[in-house]
């Protein structure tokens, strides 16, 4: 048939071009290692990304080639994102916060050709360096103190000598734009590598879904790092939409990100709900110091908000939404924006619905695969979370050995324990490598969080299963005291028997004073698992400890 519509590409050098159209003055600030902020603006740092192009073409770098980052979010981090691809070349955004070891074989497995580094950051990098046959390695010099690093290229001296780069050479949408990896907490850090129509599509769902993240004239603070799966499309949908932002830099504690929200009037904050925890902590206890009424939302993703954490919010007047997404899901997969029909409910019936994970974006279509089979949207048949869409992974990068991921009809596999209910409202209920495994049955270890988070005396609590002789798997509640308050495992245990059958209660409750965090600051329930591994080698084999195990986790 002829006489259709343009084949148009979708490819990110069309949204760059946007920016410098439209919206050139919008502004973006960031944090520098001292704390001061810097200033600049969409036109000022794509100019800068054209110059970063053609020094990087200059240094040798191919259409295909993998140029990493090893960087705070920050400006100059920008200008990579809207340089790298709109030159052909594939945006790799390594994790600062991995082990040294994981860093290598990461750097190795992508093929990463170039590096930029951030000068403060060089110790980091110190023990990476010579482990991966990067050809160049540009440091970002940010005002950190340290002697002059030999045999590095200097990136203000690269692109003070650069001619501005036409951005034309990317034709092909399909063609590899960034990469980024998986934090590797079941075997070898993973691949994916996202596509400029995957990305393109992902930014326009991201603006356009009715998440209400990305007005023109919002100022967008991303705490979640840009080498947390592209800090969650941020950088993209800000530019395409023209909403300015403000990058935090090193300074992610919660004193810094609430004086960057009331200074700048910042309106949307993303972050992990560790990181709002803490920002809770710091508003809990300095009442009224702290301006946020410029903040229309705060997403968080990454793990489950305790219940909790919501009403919390309300009462500082910040109003907080879900966002569920991996690193395989680009990584916007669902949002729980509360539809018409739900806000006619019941106060409490309208919490029940922000607690869920909330109902996919468009074009991300979703299932739940139980033991039976393709399960039925009731809100209680459990089993393994499948997504499918424009911007989900098709397959690892060079990883053959994933392909058990895939199902034979197309769809990833999300490693998640959910259950989705009638009108689309999906709950995540577990991962299934947390989800502990006694006496046969499943107990979810984020309900038993969230309840014992829903204690006074508790600020965070993390849950794991650890092997016992009788059972497989045992619960061990891990709990951090809210300063200057305190409680007992028989408080703990207390608070929770009325809610659950007695087979779920934990069967030690221990108080520590941190929990472990994974490099992109989620629970590490991997490393709190050795720490206690052989907690319950010998505790005694008595009577079953249930009744009537229930047959599903509700
Ligand atoms: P990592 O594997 O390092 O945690 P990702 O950020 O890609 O890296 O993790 C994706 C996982 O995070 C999901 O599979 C899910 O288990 C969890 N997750 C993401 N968003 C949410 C959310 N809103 N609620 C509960 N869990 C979430």
């Amino acid at each position: 048939m002829h006489g259709l519509m343009m084949d148009y590409a979708l490819t990110i050098p069309t949204i760059v071009r946007r920016a410098e159209l439209y919206h050139p003055r919008k502004e973006v600030i960031s944090r520098l290692p001292d704390g001061s902020l810097h200033r600049t603006s969409y036109g000022a740092i794509i100019a800068r990304a054209r110059k970063l192009g053609t020094a990087l073409r200059e240094l040798g770098v191919q259409p295909g080639d993998r140029v990493a980052t090893f960087c705070w979010n920050h400006s100059r981090h920008l200008e990579a994102y809207y340089s790298i691809p709109c030159i052909g070349a594939v945006l790799h955004t390594l994790n600062i916060r991995l082990h040294p070891d994981d860093l290598a074989y990461i750097a190795a497995h992508a093929g990463d050709k170039v590096v930029l580094v951030d000068r403060v950051l060089w110790p980091l990098f110190e023990k990476v360096r010579d482990r991966v046959a990067f050809e160049h390695v540009i440091v970002l010099d940010d005002g950190a103190e340290g002697p002059p690093i030999p045999g590095t290229l200097d990136y203000e001296t690269l692109i003070a000598a650069a001619e501005p780069h036409t951005f034309d050479t990317v034709t092909d949408e399909r063609s590899a734009a960034a990469m980024c990896y998986t934090s590797g907490t079941t075997g070898q850090p993973k691949g994916v590598v996202y596509s400029h129509r995957s990305i393109v599509l992902h930014t326009f769902a991201f603006a356009m879904a009715d998440i209400d993240l990305a007005r023109e004239n919002d100022i967008i603070l991303a705490v979640v790092p840009m080498f947390h799966a592209n800090a969650w499309g941020v950088p993209f949908t800000a530019l395409m939409m023209g909403a300015s932002q403000l990058l935090p830099g090193a300074h992610l504690d919660p004193v810094s990100v609430l004086d960057l929200i009331q200074r700048e009037r910042a309106t949307v904050a993303l972050g992990v709900p560790t990181i709002w925890n803490a920002v809770l902590q710091t508003l809990d206890s300095n009442p009224g110091a702290y301006d946020l009424s410029s903040m229309r939302v705060m997403a968080s993703g990454g793990a489950t908000v305790p219940p909790t954490m919501f009403r919390a919010f309300d009462r500082h007047g910040v109003h907080m939404i879900h966002l569920w997404g991996m690193t395989e899901t680009s990584p916007l997969g669902s949002h729980g924006r509360i539809t018409s029909t739900v806000q006619g409910l019941e106060e409490q019936a309208v919490y029940e619905h922000r607690f869920k994970q909330g109902r996919a974006a468009a074009f991300v279509e979703m299932r739940i695969r139980s033991e039976d089979g393709i399960a039925p949207w009731d809100d209680s048949t459990m089993g393994e979370l499948e997504v499918r869409g424009p911007w989900v992974v098709g397959a690892y990068y060079n990883a053959p050995e994933s392909a058990d991921r895939f199902t034979e009809d197309g769809w990833f596999k999300t490693g998640d324990i959910a259950t989705i209910d009638g009108d689309g409202w999906l709950t995540v209920r577990d991962r299934l490598k947390d989800v502990i495994k006694s006496g046969g049955e499943w107990i979810s270890s984020v309900a038993l969080e969230n309840m014992i988070m829903s204690h006074d005396a508790v600020s965070e609590a993390m849950v794991i299963g650890l092997a016992h002789p009788q059972w497989d798997e045992r619960p061990l509640a891990l709990v951090v005291k809210r300063p200057g308050r305190d409680c007992c495992a028989d408080d703990v245990l207390a608070h929770l028997a009325p809610h659950l059958p007695k087979w779920w209660l934990p069967s030690g409750v221990e108080f520590v004073t941190t929990l472990p965090r994974t490099s992109v600051g989620k629970f590490d329930k991997k490393a709190a698992r050795q720490t206690y591994a052989g907690y319950f080698d010998s505790a005694p084999i008595a009577g079953p400890i249930a009744t009537s195990p229930v047959a599903n986790l509700e």
